[in-house]
């Protein structure tokens, strides 16, 4: 497979993609494959680089991995999950098995993966490149601008640089999460189990143990970032580990310090809508689960949907509002009713989760519940 480019300080593509996460490469990857190249795909930091996350690809990832016929090559690297143990805030526990896949592959990894497979399909990619501004030319076409020397022009430009990224992106909503993460090595755990935590202190939201790899795992948690106050996620990772996994952590080695960041988890409408031919996707539109922080599935689906309106837009002759218009209605389409769901469903956790856990001894309420969790 090619070496990153490191070239290309200017130049004329068909759609520039800021941004090769999940939703950037997805959109990249998607709009190669659809023959609306030449797409140029930038990104800030070198590749393959490390992302404060869980790295937990949930049965909607897993699903959205298959439709783009990913989901082999990433199966291949991942660590496999049969199960979830979930802990209920009195200290129960339940543990949910149903049939829906699930893999945990480290971001560095993944995000690795899905660079290597848009450049493949043709994608050019100048990462250690970061883009301070997106501008609109008298004639109608989009300039990027580098924080260096690069300048490039496209008929299109999808913004894909997540949470803290700028770009014209919305402001973080209030419905933002803040999430932690830690490695470590050698911490005794249950094979193929994710473990999620609902401490006291993070309802709604939950701390959790994710294996990664026969001898890695992750721990973490989030929590709305509005309650965090004057404390920070570092401090109450700290203390959740204190509470939960003292006993396991012991001996254990750390893998280089905690890292936190915002998750823009806000729903739909997707936010911003522009006239001029910019697209957001992933948590760039302030697509990611309220209730878990969950964000891959929603940044991949938005990426492939990006491509496509550009590929509508082309067949069909649409101006750019049009397209901006089709993608948030598939948006709203493909993960409207999900993001809804978790939204409602947010303040009913704590409770939801001690009855099930009462009621988990029984094989065809965990059954229910499993399927239930799978779709969160
Ligand atoms: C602690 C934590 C744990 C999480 N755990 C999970 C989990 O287990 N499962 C899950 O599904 N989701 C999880 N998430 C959420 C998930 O990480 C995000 O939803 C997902 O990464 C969003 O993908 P994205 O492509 O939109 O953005 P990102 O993955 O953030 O990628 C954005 C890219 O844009 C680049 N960029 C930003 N600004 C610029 C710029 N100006 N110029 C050039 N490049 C730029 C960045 O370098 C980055 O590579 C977690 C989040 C956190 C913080």
């Amino acid at each position: 497979m090619d070496a990153p480019s490191r070239g290309c300080a200017s130049g004329s593509f068909h759609t520039i993609v800021v941004g090769a996460g999940p939703a950037g490469s997805s959109a990249a990857l998607c709009l190669c494959r659809a023959g609306l190249g030449p797409v140029l795909l930038l990104d800030r930091a070198r590749f393959p680089r490390v992302k404060p996350c869980g790295s937990a690809l949930s049965p909607g990832a897993c699903r959205q991995l298959g439709r783009m016929g990913l989901l082999g090559a990433v199966a291949a690297q991942a660590y496999p999950i049969r199960g979830a143990l979930v802990r209920a805030p009195s200290g129960r526990e339940l543990l949910l098995q149903g049939p829906e896949e699930a893999l945990v592959l480290a971001r560095e990894r993944f995000d690795e993966l899905l660079v290597r497979q848009a450049q493949a399909a043709g994608a050019v990619l100048l990462d250690g490149q970061a883009v301070s501004a997106v501008r609109e030319l008298e004639d109608g076409r989009l300039e990027v601008v580098g924080a260096g020397a690069g300048r490039w022009r496209s008929s299109w430009v999808v913004v894909a640089t997540g949470a803290t990224g700028k770009l014209g992106a919305a402001p973080l909503p209030a419905s933002s999460l803040v999430g932690v993460t830690a490695w470590y090595r050698g911490v005794p755990f249950r094979p193929h189990v994710l473990e999620l935590f609902y401490d006291r202190e993070l309802l709604p939201h939950y701390g959790w143990l994710f294996p990664e790899a026969a001898d890695r795992v992750n721990v973490g948690l989030c929590v709305a970032a509005r309650g965090l106050g004057a404390r920070s996620p570092q401090e109450l990772l700290g203390r959740f580990l204190d509470r939960h996994l003292s006993e396991r952590l012991r001996g254990a080695e750390r893998l280089g310090p905690p890292r936190g960041r915002a998750i823009a988890a806000a729903g739909l409408p997707p936010a911003p809508r522009r006239s001029d031919g910019v697209l957001f996707v992933g948590e760039a539109a302030r697509l990611a689960n309220p209730a878990t922080g969950e964000g891959i599935s929603f940044a991949l689906a938005s990426g492939e949907l990006a491509a496509r309106a550009i590929g509508l837009a082309r067949e069909r002759g649409w101006a750019p509002p049009e397209a901006a218009r089709w993608l948030g209605r598939a948006l709203v389409l493909r993960m409207g009713l999900r993001l809804e769901l978790a939204r409602h469903a947010l303040p009913m956790i704590p409770a939801g989760l001690e009855a099930a856990a009462r009621l988990g001894g029984r094989p065809a309420v965990r059954a229910v519940l499993a399927r239930v969790f799978a779709r969160l």
